[in-house]
């Protein structure tokens, strides 16, 4: 239905006369292109569009369509191992039917329409059901069965349910409220911009695993949890966002990939397909959503891709999955925040961002949590949300970085120095910090063992205490510091080098369960322990550091996780080199 025209085009933001019987953030289709935007202000007939699709050669006087419904999902089976733009068009479809350059106005249902798949009912005829309750099960891929539940606001008796193979469209169950009778189907249409309807939000108590040691053992999230990873360019964010995509304990991964550079995303494309699940083997996409927004596509399709993705994986969550998003970079959406503000000349925050910046960005990451799911069985449902941020230069008194730290609970600081001396994952020991490490505290004791916080306590002030002695080595030379204060530099190296330092590109190092990063700090920390009494008993410290287990400490990382005794051993290698030592040096003053 013509709606309006057009009386201005600017970049991205076109302006249409005529549309009073529209809504704010109703998706139109703009010019005889059909191009996809959303109504972002409304001034009595002026609505101003963020168009999703390049606007080039439309004109003033060309006609908008309304479509009287807001920036939608589809969700439902086929989700999983789809890589869609950010509007939820299926780029591997698109490209099929129209090749590398994607058309103009293509239209294409997130959701394939034709494709049948096995429902397998858990209710029965004459089952009350209320919103959020699971009728019944569809198994997706080989690593994901998902759960179909009755929509939100939709409840009562169970009518009419079916077992066998439906379309996302075919109607599954048919379920009665007094006299009005709905009909379910796999498919499920959801407004982006609203988030999905929960029972409770509860906080994180569980540890979402990374695998990294510096941060599960650090600066650890919870599950249902916000973290950022600001960092420069070349400092190793899409670095860490992929091995969190790859080594994440959750069920679900939603990747949300606002490229940097434009073969970025590229890369994401051809390598996730590529990758493996490290758990099963099985192709790591059998568990992933992607939203890929190339640097060329229009900027206002970010903002798009954000929300399409974040609603995706609250669609899992409710299903009572822990669910993983990350978005890298968030910078990228926020100038594209930035571009269309400019645009309808809106008053500039700092930066020129538009002053409702952080209201936004909070709005996106207060869609995580721990939540009690909709639904009579009081299942709990986990959205984990981690965003790289890429501040120009670095800085982190950068808006959007500002604005991230207010609302995130994680923060991980990664650092030019740290990239240039090559120790990666760069993440700052000193600048990082976690809001849940105390509450956090009960999983690991009772997951790992009871004194996993308290090592990294005692890690955490050598390594302090160890900035603080570099301040003195820089005035007056390593010789001038006590021999006490000279094995705590000696034994921060080692908890940098041989635990913080972590390899994503080796085979084994690239992963590290609880239990070996409890006992590789282990190890570290007894040899501290070991060689300070040492120390005491008049041990000479250029014996300590000329110490042959050290080497044995530096390469314990690589013991693969089913020989961890391995790791254990080193700790009577330490007692042994020790009392060998002492000997020498009782035969040396005899
Ligand atoms: P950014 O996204 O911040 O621009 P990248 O994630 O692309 O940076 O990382 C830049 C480079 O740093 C990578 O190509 C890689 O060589 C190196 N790097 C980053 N993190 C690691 C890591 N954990 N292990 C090994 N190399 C890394
Ligand atoms: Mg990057």
């Amino acid at each position: 239905m013509i709606e309006g025209k057009i009386v201005r085009v600017s970049g991205p933001l076109v302006v249409a006369e005529g549309m009073l019987s529209t809504r704010m953030y109703d998706v139109v289709h703009v010019s005889e292109k059909r191009l996809m935007g959303e109504i972002i202000e409304l001034k009595e007939d002026l609505a101003s569009i963020q168009v999703y699709e390049d606007t080039e050669g439309v004109g003033p006087g060309e006609p908008v369509y309304a479509t009287g419904i807001p920036l939608s999902v589809e969700l439902g089976p086929g989700l999983i191992e789809s890589i869609y733009d950010g509007t939820q068009r299926p780029l591997n479809i698109i490209r099929e039917k129209a090749g590398d350059n994607i058309t103009r106005g293509i239209s294409i249902p997130g959701l394939d329409r034709k494709k049948k798949w096995r429902f397998k009912p858990t209710k029965k005829k004459g089952d009350a059901v209320v919103s959020g309750d699971i009728i019944g099960t569809v198994k997706e891929t080989s690593l994901v069965t998902i759960k179909i539940m009755v929509p939100p606001e939709t409840g009562g008796t169970i009518e009419k349910i079916n077992d066998g193979d439906f379309t996302v469209e075919e109607t599954i169950a048919v379920i009665k409220d007094r006299n009005e009778k709905k009909e379910i189907k796999l498919l499920q249409v959801w407004p982006v911009r609203v988030p999905r309807p929960f029972k409770k939000k509860l906080s994180p108590l569980e540890a979402l695993v990374t695998g990294q040691r510096v941060l599960d053992t650090f600066f650890p999230i919870g599950k249902g949890g916000t973290a950022c990873v600001p960092g420069p360019f070349g400092s190793g964010k899409t670095i860490i966002q992929h091995q969190l995509a790859k080594w994440v304990d959750a069920e679900i991964i939603v990747y949300i990939g606002c490229g940097e550079r434009g073969n970025e995303m590229t890369d994401v494309l051809l390598e996730f397909p590529e990758l493996k699940d490290p758990r099963s083997g099985e192709p790591l996409m059998k568990r992933t959503v992607l939203i890929a927004n190339t640097s060329n596509m229009p900027v206002a399709a970010r903002e798009a891709s954000v929300y399409t993705g974040i609603t995706i994986a609250e669609y899992f969550r409710d299903m009572g999955m822990s669910v993983a998003v990350m978005a890298d970079s968030t910078s990228r959406w926020a100038e594209a925040m930035r571009e269309i503000s400019g645009r309808l000349e809106e008053m500039p925050g700092e930066e020129g961002y538009p002053a409702y910046l952080g209201a936004k960005i909070a709005s996106f990451y207060e869609r995580a949590g721990r939540v009690i799911c909709l639904g009579s069985d009081k299942r709990e449902g986990m959205l984990s949300v981690i965003g790289a941020v890429s501040p120009p230069g670095g800085d982190l008194s950068d808006p959007v970085v500002q604005a991230t730290l207010r609302v995130v609970k994680v923060f991980w600081s990664l650092e030019d120095k740290l990239a240039a001396m090559r120790h990666f994952p760069a993440i700052s020991w000193l600048n990082s910090y976690s809001l849940y490490s105390d509450s956090l505290e009960n999983y690991f004791k009772e997951n790992v063992t009871t004194d996993f916080v308290k090592n990294e306590r005692t890690a955490m002030m050598l390594l302090q205490n160890e900035a603080e002695l570099w301040e003195i080595v820089r005035l007056v030379g390593v010789d001038a510091l006590s021999e006490k204060d000279q094995l705590i530099l000696e034994v921060s190296r080692s908890i940098r080098e041989d635990f913080l330092h972590q390899n994503a590109f080796h085979d084994v190092d690239t992963y590290t369960s609880l239990k070996k990063q409890y006992f590789l700090l282990k190890v570290i920390l007894y040899f501290y322990e070991r060689t300070k009494e040492a120390l005491e008993e008049g041990i000479p410290i250029s014996s300590i550091k000329s110490m042959k287990v050290k080497d044995r400490i530096a390469r314990a990382k690589y013991i693969p996780e089913n020989e961890i005794v391995k790791i254990e051993e080193i700790m009577n290698e330490i007692d042994e080199e020790l009392t060998s030592i002492s000997k020498e040096e009782i035969k040396m003053e005899a």
